[in-house]
């Protein structure tokens, strides 16, 4: 997988991959990671690439040109023109299963939008998917670019030392994940649950999913109608 990322803060993208699990994606070469600062493009003497809104209004716009001229410098290096992800407010909620959407591309460009967002036009030019990490504002596309990257590079055969976790972890199928235990058996008197020592592992199985069953119930109804669960189960959660 290939990310490149156009952005006004190339530091803060490396800095934040190449750490831990995305870190070590990238020294084994599972993931590339390129971001390409937007001010290199500028044709500014001052490399400005912000200016007032067309209309009036608060805040400033980032300028069409230089956007283009990353995204045109990423163009350089594939073969194929690859899908574009403006990280915007706007977008359609990012989850899960477009997670998963996401993981089978060969390449993928996150444009990053800081001040009031960038100009219109350039957006409508090169962008093939608006996508936001929630319901809020946040001062630039960076965070939610690294949430998508993370998210996205779990995904990729080899990232997790275990690929299997990826299968059984939260909204796969529409379930929360299980409750998780660890050394000590009891800890401030809570002791783990008897079945998760017993070592019969269909009886560990059944239990995980009834526990997932539950929580997702309880925790977020919503998914639970999407779940495709047995008859027995839909039976377990009407009583
Ligand atoms: N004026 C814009 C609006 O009201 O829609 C918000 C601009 S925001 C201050 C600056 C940049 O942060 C955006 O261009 C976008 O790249 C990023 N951003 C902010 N919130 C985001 C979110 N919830 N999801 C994804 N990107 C976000």
């Amino acid at each position: 997988m290939n990310y490149y990322v156009l952005t006004l803060f190339p530091q803060m993208i490396e800095e934040g991959m190449n750490t831990s699990i995305t870190g070590r994606a990238i020294e084994k070469e599972l993931i590339h990671l390129t971001a390409i600062d937007i001010r290199d493009y500028s044709t500014n003497k001052h490399k400005k690439v912000d200016d007032y809104p067309y209309g009036g209004g608060a805040g400033m716009v980032m300028q069409a040109e230089p956007v283009y001229g990353a995204y045109k410098a990423v163009l350089e290096q594939v073969k194929k023109k690859p899908r574009v992800i403006y990280l915007t407010p706007q977008g359609a909620t990012f989850h899960q299963t477009m997670a998963e959407e996401f993981a089978q591309e060969e390449n993928l460009v996150f444009l990053c939008g800081h001040y009031e967002g960038i100009d219109e036009r350039v957006l409508e030019e090169i962008v093939t998917d608006h996508v936001s990490i929630g319901d809020y504002v946040l001062t630039g596309g960076e965070l939610p670019a690294m949430v998508m990257m993370d998210t996205i590079s779990r995904l990729i055969p080899g990232v997790l030392n275990n690929d299997i976790s990826a299968e059984t972890e939260s909204f796969h199928d529409n379930l929360l994940e299980y409750p998780q235990y660890s050394r000590p058996e009891i800890w401030n008197g809570k002791k783990v649950p008897e079945v998760l020592m017993s070592g019969h592992h269909k009886n560990i199985e059944t239990w995980r999913r009834e526990q997932s069953i539950f929580r997702t119930l309880e925790r977020r109804p919503d998914l639970i109608e999407k779940a495709s669960l047995t008859s027995k189960e839909k039976k377990l959660i009407q009583t």
